[in-house]
């Protein structure tokens, strides 16, 4: 239960509302002068078996207690939230509590970072940068992925940069700590990068929290990272995140890389949803970081390591570490489960052997898209590596197979999947699917039995059996901003009002439309999700998480999809005005002085049903016309 539905579950409407207007009771329900318009005669109701309030008068508006509270008090949805949890004696989630001191120090970390990259493009752009520049002309990086990237370069001298800081004014302590100077044993400091190409790392807000450096002329290791530090952990951050999110977010899908060129390249080219794991293995943190965008993940990985002995081993790794808090990734088992406890889709592309995404990008960036939508599911391609070395026309290779791909298996949740990959599995091998099925029963492990100490995984979110009608109309709306304005044309060809909050009846949802309403055109959309509250964000994701591929359906389709959603949207919001005016009808005293207000009212809600109905019916008309034609 979200917060919002158990605030709604505590907290009576008629209790909240009388507090700021004076009601009376009226058959089942009550009612009362409008708190938000002026009247004589009452027109505003409350109806306490389905908890809202409707004012038939001139707002012609209702809501639940949230918009009640909202419009009363003039909050916003944050603010009525913490209101209501506060009265309904529901504890919030608590928002992070800060410790000043560690802020403070975390600050001058971000700081010593931001003035080192200040530093490094420096360098890029003097005459010391020549090579530099050279190299990022030879890898095809223009201008604009230089700056937005912030690249640099770190001279090939011990103490340029810790100089240049120290003399700035900072501490070599905090230098040291920032990991961007490393202490000699003679006492003396020298720079961590040098000769190097920078690449800053940043976090999802933007903020420079570590370096990765290429070296340039010759020499170990190719590519250096900061070592970990209070602001610095590889395995939790996701180099280019910061700029991918509004792509990942409108494309519906990642995709993950190995190296920092792959994503210079690929947003350079306009594949803006692209990130990079830093060369180690992805953490279940690094798609913790994504699971607010997206749970589909695109994995390219490179092609000379994807089918070796290490990403074999990696089964039996599993098997071992399969209960430790942090399931090491990629691993079949690791994957799947991840898969399944998160409800995703993770595939896996492979590239051409011998080219990266880098690579490929640059030569031919026409085949990028095909490639990424030519990737497999994860329980495939373990099918195709695990496979790939055995041979399924003898027994012992039947039998291995089973063995390596039967842990897999049992990490399937769901029920049809399952029995799809054990069909595959029988076929691979030529046996029934019972056989395959009595082996794996045998070597399946233990389920369900969580080891004293491991930390209970958090609660699923219970995902709705259906996408609702309303977080299905806003997914696509937010996904395709420019299908409002044909929303709109179809409400105008109809004399119905345009697509409003009223349409909504979840709180979450009128207010994410409202406010998505209200931000201006060309405004930074992903700042906006960024800024709203928790509860707002929750919702949010939850939509987009779950709303359909607006990409990959044919524009006409969505077009189709989202004109008949938000009729029946509209429909419900009707049947719900009606359905207040008959209980009010029928409970409705003698000589009531607003029964004229509630006929018009009756009347207008009743023409209004009727011209849905009337779209609708045309539409499926259409729908099987269509389909009747193509057929022909
Ligand atoms: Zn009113």
């Amino acid at each position: 239960m979200t917060a919002v539905d158990e605030i709604k579950a505590r907290l009576d409407i008629v209790d909240v509302v009388s507090e700021h207007a004076s009601l009376r009771k009226s058959g089942s329900n009550y009612k009362g002068l409008c708190p938000f318009h002026s009247e004589k005669t009452p027109s505003f109701i409350v109806f306490p078996a389905t908890q809202t309030w409707h004012c038939f008068g001139a707002c012609g508006t209702g809501g639940d207690v949230f918009s009640f509270v909202m419009k009363r008090e003039n909050l916003d949805f944050a603010e009525a939230l913490r209101t209501l949890a506060q009265k309904a004696g529901v504890q919030l989630e608590p928002t992070r509590q800060r410790d000043t001191e560690r802020d403070k120090h975390l600050e001058k970390l971000f700081e010593i970072h931001a003035a080192a990259v200040a530093f490094y493009q420096g360098v890029l752009r003097s005459a010391a940068g020549q090579t530099a520049r050279a190299y990022a002309a030879q890898r095809g990086l223009d201008e604009e992925t230089i700056g937005k990237f912030q690249l640099g370069y770190a001279p090939d001298e011990w103490r340029a940069l810790g100089g240049h800081l120290i003399e700035r004014g900072y501490e070599r302590q905090d230098l040291l700590e920032a990991g961007l100077i490393i202490a000699h044993e003679d006492g003396g400091t020298y720079d961590r990068f040098r000769g190097r190409f920078i690449i800053p790392i940043r976090d999802t807000r933007g903020q420079v929290i570590g370096f990765g450096g290429r070296i340039l002329a010759e020499g170990q290791p190719k590519y250096l990272n900061s070592p970990q530090t209070p602001l610095f952990n590889k395995s939790h951050v996701l180099f280019g995140l910061d700029l991918a999110k509004g792509a990942i977010r409108a494309k519906g899908y990642v995709v993950i890389v190995e190296g920092y060129m792959d994503v210079l390249q690929a947003h350079q080219a306009g594949f803006g949803n692209v990130v990079a794991s830093m060369g180690t293995a992805l953490t279940e943190q690094h798609l913790g970081l994504l699971k607010r965008m997206t749970k589909r993940y695109i994995l390219s990985l490179d092609p000379d390591l994807a089918g070796d002995q290490g990403t074999l081993r990696g089964l039996t790794v599993a098997r071992q570490t399969l209960d430790r808090e942090i399931v090491p990734v990629p691993t079949a088992r690791g994957w799947i489960r991840y898969e399944s406890r998160l409800d995703a889709d993770i595939r896996i592309m492979t590239l051409p052997p011998g080219q990266d995404p880098d690579d490929l990008i640059r030569e031919t960036p026409e085949q990028w898209i095909p490639m990424v939508e030519a990737a497999i599911p994860v329980v495939d391609y373990y099918f195709q590596v695990s496979t790939r070395d055995l041979k399924m026309t003898e027994a012992k290779g039947k039998a291995e197979a089973v063995r390596r791909l039967g842990p897999i298996l049992s990490e399937i949740r769901d029920e049809v999947e399952r029995t799809h990959y054990v069909q595959k599995l029988a076929r691979l091998i030529s046996a029934d699917e019972g056989t395959v099925r009595r082996q794996l029963s045998v070597s399946r492990p233990r389920q369900h039995s969580r080891r004293a100490g491991e930390p209970q995984q958090p609660a699923e979110q219970p995902r709705p059996s259906t996408f609702a009608l309303e977080e299905y109309c806003l997914a696509v709306l937010l996904r395709r901003p420019d299908f409002l304005e044909r929303v709109h044309a179809l409400f105008e060809g109809l004399s119905l009002p345009m697509l409003q909050e009223d349409d909504f009846e979840r709180v979450e949802n009128r207010t994410l439309y409202a406010v998505w309403r209200q931000m201006k055109e060309g405004h930074d959309w992903q700042a906006w999700a960024d800024a709203l509250p928790d509860a707002l964000q929750a919702q949010l994701d939850l939509i987009l998480a779950h709303g359909p591929d607006t990409e990959a359906l044919a524009r006409d389709e969505v077009v189709r999809d989202i004109e008949r959603a938000v009729l029946l949207l509209r429909r419900k919001g009707l049947e719900r005005v009606s359905q207040n005016l008959r209980i009010l009808f029928e409970t409705m005293e003698r000589g009531d002085a607003a029964a004229a207000g509630y006929s018009r009212t009756m009347v207008r809600v009743t023409a209004e049903r009727a011209a849905i109905e009337h779209a609708l019916s045309e539409r499926t008309s259409l729908g099987r016309r269509e389909e009747r034609e193509r057929v022909l």
